[in-house]
């Protein structure tokens, strides 16, 4: 059998199974996942193949399974559970982090249990799996519990069939397993244990900024509740506007921060356990700046029994951001946290359990259409993801720029890793060039093809150059259409409207707005965005109003447009850059929405990715889809080109005249949806009926934007197309290395 089937109780689970069934035989992992031998009544043997397939444990993902006769019959008596197979090459899948189940969590929260108030609580269903392993197969030497020489009592568990924690690797207790400590920021030890726990509950209640070691790294946790708390954390932090996330004890407490639906609630309790964003409720107690200017909150539940301990300790909704300064990658190291956190804050909370791979939370939108997955990382990564075209060579792709995240395929599976970050910190590129090794170490790949960006400047282009490999260059949206048609399993060409950052096109230019006709093979630019200068090149990225500034001059109305509250003569120099037409060209949508966050909003620095765009997208959704402004016209489709276009100029001169008439920034911020949104559609359903494709896939960063996605998709629908929208794959950059790996695959590896 293979698939998720290791470190996810499989064993035990045919142990009980055989046995009740009497089936004799033995089960054990070798380096392509479970392999069973059974001998028995043929009917009772089906009865066990069906079981298994159908029903197997919580965890577990059967992708395949082989059957094939044994003849002679071995003639063994009774069932076991044979030593591992570390003969042949490993290749198996790794378990995800998973959060505690219930049985483990009913242990914790009784007194009379030896493991009463543990924080390191697991079984063969929950815990950390992909964060602490080293090497495959995956056993306990393999993992960073080697260190911890399991009590009487715990190896009497993982020796036992019958017993919940049979084989469960990353089993102990408060006699042999891990112990926290809480420590002062220069690293000295407080307390231990119990101690530790009580202590930093009462710093996080007086308003202290700590740091806790989590499965997957540190988190810098606080008073949500506390506006001096977020603000100190902010200050500490450098971080301006970001959303925080906030952990909340349970779904109640959910439920009164946020409007949860159905899909919300289900994200939310996933065993990946994921930062859900949902709408946030008005007058909450949340402090405001924990999501300035933003309608939605970031809210995750307790994924370990630490965190479920430190919740009910503390009582009070607490921000759990990343353990790093600005946009470095998270502390996951104890020594590399009281360096780099300790000047940050008041104390840590930490253990001694070594975590093996940096893995940040995993973030999911609940939209109409279902979650949708933005990062992909803890408790989602490593799992594995059908290739639509199996790849004959083994591939490595390795993603682009920001978000970034690497992928390895093999035969019919591509697996990409958790979230690294942005390459362009050095500490990110090193923790880049670890996910590759060990990524390719897990499901030993020897990578014989690399793809790669087309981007000459992306660090990770550069080292795919480095490898001394055979290359194959992947153009940026191609790969973003690519990882949608992954996600769909989608073989056939489709239209792609691929709205972005920027990423390289094939004439050197930044791309950002396209139409592509594409199948996993090949793809053809049929249409885009309005091309415009950059004033400043990626400056103006950071700088939306260098955006604003070259929109409202394109479309003939910067004279009339609010002047943006930047220094008088950085205005004018920028001004003279954009009347010579100087900059790098680009047909972004995304730097589009900048532009036009930018006026809306009055936002002239972004101190995160996008969020002018960001902040355009919260003010639209203050306002019912139906009372949106219908300015449709305002966006015309340009065919004099050798590709029809799509010219949003007059929509800034109606924005512009909007603002000067004085109409609210939320009603101007729905009309600009609605106007791109539709005229995005129209243009993509006649470049779809004009090639007889059936299906349009929505793609890209700019496809985070629920809003814009609920427009161009309803409108598509409603013309009797298919719209293929991202669920498990993120839209951004975080899919590219998937749709690299997945194209390089049908190109024939
Ligand atoms: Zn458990
Ligand atoms: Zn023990
Ligand atoms: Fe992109």
């Amino acid at each position: 059998m293979t698939g998720t089937v290791q470190g996810v109780g499989f064993r035990p689970f045919v142990y009980r199974l055989a046995t009740e069934l009497d089936i004799d035989g033995w089960v054990r992992n070798d380096s392509v996942g479970v392999l069973i031998e059974a001998e028995g009544d043929p009917a009772r043997l089906d009865v066990l193949t069906r079981a298994l397939c159908d029903d197997p444990p919580r965890l577990a993902r059967v992708e395949g399974v082989e059957v094939e006769a044994v003849l002679p019959p071995g003639g063994v008596a009774g069932f076991r559970i044979a030593a591992t197979d570390a003969a042949g090459p490993p290749s198996a899948p790794v378990g995800i982090d998973t959060a505690t189940c219930e049985a483990c969590l009913a242990e914790v929260a009784d007194p009379a249990d030896r493991r009463y108030r543990y924080p390191f609580t697991n079984c063969t269903d929950c815990g950390p799996r992909y964060t602490i392993v080293r090497r495959v197969p995956y056993d306990r030497p393999s993992t960073t519990m080697a260190g911890f020489t399991m009590c009487r009592l715990c190896q009497a568990e993982y020796d036992d069939p019958a017993d919940r924690r049979f084989h469960a690797q990353p089993n102990a207790c408060p006699t042999c397993g891990p112990h926290l400590s809480w420590r002062a920021p220069h690293g000295q030890v407080l307390a231990a244990g119990d101690d530790a726990l009580r202590a930093v509950a009462r710093a996080l209640w007086e308003g202290q900024i700590v740091a806790i070691k989590g499965i997957g790294g540190y988190h810098l946790a606080a008073d949500a509740t506390s506006g001096v708390a977020v603000d100190e954390m902010r200050r500490r932090k450098h971080r301006d506007d970001k959303p925080f996330a906030v952990m909340v004890a349970d779904e109640a407490v959910a439920r009164d921060l946020a409007d949860l639906d159905p899909a919300a609630l289900a994200a939310l309790s996933d065993p990946g356990r994921p930062v859900v964003l949902a709408p946030v409720r008005p007058g909450g107690p949340l402090a405001e700046r924990v999501a300035p200017g933003l309608v939605e909150v970031g809210l995750l539940l307790p994924y370990s029994p630490l965190h479920h301990l430190l919740l009910d300790a503390v009582g009070r909704p607490l921000v759990m951001t990343s353990g790093n300064v600005s946009d470095e990658p998270i502390a996951h190291d104890d020594d590399d946290a009281v360096a780099r956190l300790g000047p940050m804050v008041d104390g840590l909370l930490t253990h001694d359990r070594p975590i093996h791979v940096r893995c940040d939370d995993s973030v999911v939108r609940a939209t109409e259409r279902g979650a949708q997955v933005l990062r992909r990382s803890r408790g989602y990564a490593p799992e594995p993801v059908p290739l639509p075209v199996p790849t004959g060579r083994p591939i490595l792709a390795v993603g682009a720029e920001l978000k970034s995240t690497v992928a390895v395929a093999r035969g019919g599976w591509v697996v990409a890793s958790h979230h690294i970050g942005d390459l362009e910190h050095l500490a990110t590129y090193q923790s880049f060039l670890q996910a590759i090794d060990h990524l390719c170490h897990l499901y030993d790949v020897a990578p014989e093809v690399v793809a790669h960006d087309l981007h000459p400047e992306y660090l990770s282009t550069k080292l795919a150059l480095d490898l001394d490999l055979p290359l194959i260059g992947v153009q940026h949206h191609h790969a973003h259409v690519g990882s949608c048609l992954v996600e769909h399993g989608r073989t056939d060409p489709v239209l792609g409207l691929a709205f972005d950052g920027v990423g390289y096109g094939t004439d050197g230019a930044l791309w950002g707005g396209e139409l592509l006709v594409a199948d996993l093979r090949d793809s053809e630019r049929v249409g885009h965005l309005r091309p415009i200068a950059m004033p400043g090149g990626v400056a103006a990225i950071r700088e939306p109003w260098r955006m604003a500034m070259a929109w409202t001059a394109a479309a003939g109305c910067a004279d009339r447009a609010p002047s943006p509250a930047v220094d008088e003569v950085q205005r004018r120099g920028v001004e003279a850059v954009v009347a010579a037409g100087q900059g790098p060209v680009t047909t972004s949508v995304g730097r589009l929405f900048d532009a036009l966050g930018s006026l809306v909003a009055g936002r002239t620095v972004a101190t995160y990715e996008a969020q002018a765009a960001i902040e355009l997208e919260a003010l639209a959704r203050r306002v019912d889809r139906a009372d949106a402004p219908r300015w449709n016209a305002g966006v015309a489709i340009d065919r004099s080109g050798p590709m029809p276009q799509l010219d949003p100029r007059g929509l800034v001169n109606v924005v512009v005249d909007a603002l000067d008439r004085g109409v609210a920034a939320e009603l101007i911020a729905a009309g600009v949806h609605q106007a791109l949104g539709s005229a995005a559609a129209a243009l993509a359903a006649e470049a779809a009926t004009a090639r007889a494709l059936d299906a349009v896939a929505l793609t890209g960063g700019v496809f985070q934007n629920a809003r814009l996605t609920d427009i161009v998709d309803d409108a598509l629908v409603a013309e009797g197309f298919t719209v293929l929208v991202h669920h498990r794959i993120p839209a951004n950059d975080g899919g590219i290395s998937i749709g690299q790996a997945a194209i390089a695959s049908a190109r024939g590896g």
